[in-house]
């Protein structure tokens, strides 16, 4: 069965690296035209070329997804360039300073909600705004994470721009039901990428947190691209304003 996606445009803040370079390559594969945007062009460039290279099309549009100019201009750039915008994933984001809340400082603090959570409401803004002028429809999802819904010692600051997300992602959700516009948003575990990476390749920090995901091992950027393909797909059609939690059992 394919996805229905076909000769669709779709929209991947992040795109530079890890989750959001993997779904960009399967939105590729399903016939979606893309649009990359990122603050790295020579990353971008590659994740262009990777999409022409399976076959399909794709624009990179340099952006800082937490500037209101730069994310206007990216979406007025997807259509100049295919007509019109379909679907979106904004996963863009950042760990920022892990460190408790006494010790975080307010630049750090402000960095991390600026991209992670006002970047993913400047993209549902702009996003939105372009599908109800196409006469709605369409499906949107957000990048939040299991730490969008529990806490987390010493990552307050990330934990609460995901929980953000969710709100965000509940109330855009309502707004445009009747629009036929499904927003969503994914709540992975530890995915293996840079991010993960940075934060946990100390031998024994490795070791604790893979302990809390009962499956026994991290997962793939490609398995989350799977679950935001099938949430941006007609399959998914009755799914909006929810999270969809892909973590080897780290909840449960
Ligand atoms: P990553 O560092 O490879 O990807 C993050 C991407 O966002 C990079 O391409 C980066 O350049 C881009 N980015 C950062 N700030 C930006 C900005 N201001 N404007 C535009 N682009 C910007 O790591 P990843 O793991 O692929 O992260 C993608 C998303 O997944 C993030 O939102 C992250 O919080 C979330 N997430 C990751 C994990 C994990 O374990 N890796 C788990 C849950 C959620």
């Amino acid at each position: 069965m394919t996805t229905g996606l076909e000769g669709k445009v779709g929209l991947v803040t992040g795109g530079t690296s890890g989750i959001g370079r993997d779904t960009a390559l399967l939105f590729a594969k399903a016939g979606v035209k893309v649009v990359v945007a990122g603050r790295r062009e020579l990353e971008g460039q590659e994740t262009i070329e990777l999409v022409r290279a399976a076959g399909g099309d794709g624009l990179f549009v340099r952006t800082d997804v937490s500037k209101d100019a730069d994310v206007e201009a990216l979406v007025q750039k997807s259509v100049e360039k295919f007509g019109r915008l379909d679907i979106a994933f904004n996963n863009a984001g950042i760990e920022g300073v892990w460190v408790p809340i006494v010790n975080q400082s307010e630049k750090d603090w402000d960095r991390t909600i600026d991209i992670n959570l006002k970047g993913v409401w400047l993209c549902l803004k702009y996003e939105i705004r372009r599908m109800l002028k196409q006469g709605g429809g369409g499906a949107i999802v957000n990048m939040a994470s299991t730490m969008g819904m529990i806490g987390s010692v010493g990552a307050a600051a990330y934990s609460a721009s995901k929980h953000g997300v969710m709100g965000l992602t509940k109330s855009a959700a309502l707004e445009t039901a009747r629009s036929g516009i499904r927003i969503n948003a994914v709540c992975p575990a530890v995915i293996e990428t840079s991010m993960s990476e940075r934060l946990f390749s100390a031998p024994e920090v490795h070791k604790s947190v893979l302990g809390r995901h009962p499956i026994g091992r991290f997962g793939r950027p490609a398995e989350v691209a799977e679950a935001v393909l099938w949430m941006c797909s007609d399959r998914a059609s009755f799914m909006t304003g929810q999270c969809l939690v892909l973590d080897g059992g780290f909840l449960a």
